[in-house]
């Protein structure tokens, strides 16, 4: 399906969607220094040609304007013309695309994001032990184990590609770059928010645990 088949009211549902998600998160404080990004897929899926509406670089993502979002393709090349520049993180959401044929990607930094990915970095996982909210991931195991799992961050997002392909965890619906933050991603924006917000909490759960363990 080539871009101009999407239809426009798909790409301008797509854009809404991502203008309210961005006020919320903005107002959560989750883009500090324009950090973050969010996409959202239009039109049909094959690994092999999609398109995405995705936050333009640089930013500030507590500001609307019309030049907030772009289209991309697989490859994270515009699809039409514009003078806006997507993110050099699109690569990592052309490859979660590519890999899941999700819906919806969100990428932010937090602190406790950033917190646990060092915490538990030489595992190269951040471990889980029956959280109730593992639930938001739809998995319904009493006491459920999981590993969530931490990739480098190098500052060429092309290197970070190959250790996203291989950390992924269908299971799982997020990764985590080291010091950095976390991508999230679902079948469409309100499941992907889910999974972000279950992800931050679990993180500042994890982290708080660890700290009482230590009697801290
Ligand atoms: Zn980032």
């Amino acid at each position: 399906m080539s871009f101009l088949d999407i239809s426009l009211e798909e790409k301008q549902k797509a854009l809404a969607e991502l203008r309210d998600v961005k006020q919320l998160f903005a107002d959560r404080g989750w883009f500090a220094g324009t950090s973050g990004n969010l996409s959202i897929r239009v039109g049909d899926f094959t690994p092999e040609q999609f398109h995405f509406a995705i936050t333009a670089s640089g930013k500030d993502k507590s500001m609307q304007t019309p030049e907030d979002f772009l289209f991309v393709d697989q490859q994270g090349k515009p699809a039409e013309t514009t003078r806006l520049k997507p993110s050099a993180e699109t690569l990592i959401h052309c490859e979660i695309y590519r890999l899941t044929g999700c819906g919806a990607i969100f990428h932010v930094h937090t602190v406790f994001n950033n917190l646990i990915s060092e915490y538990f970095w030489d595992r190269k996982s951040v471990p889980v032990d029956g959280v109730e909210l593992i639930k938001a991931f739809n998995i319904w195991d009493e006491e459920a184990h999981i590993d969530i799992p931490i990739v480098s961050n190098y500052a060429d997002i092309p290197r970070i590609v190959p250790e996203v392909t291989s950390a992924f965890n269908p299971q799982i619906p997020g990764i985590i770059l080291r010091k950095h933050g976390i991508y999230a991603w679902g079948a469409n924006a309100f499941e992907a928010k889910r999974h972000l917000e279950a992800f931050e909490f679990i993180f500042e759960y994890v982290y708080r645990w660890e700290l009482l363990k230590r009697g801290g």
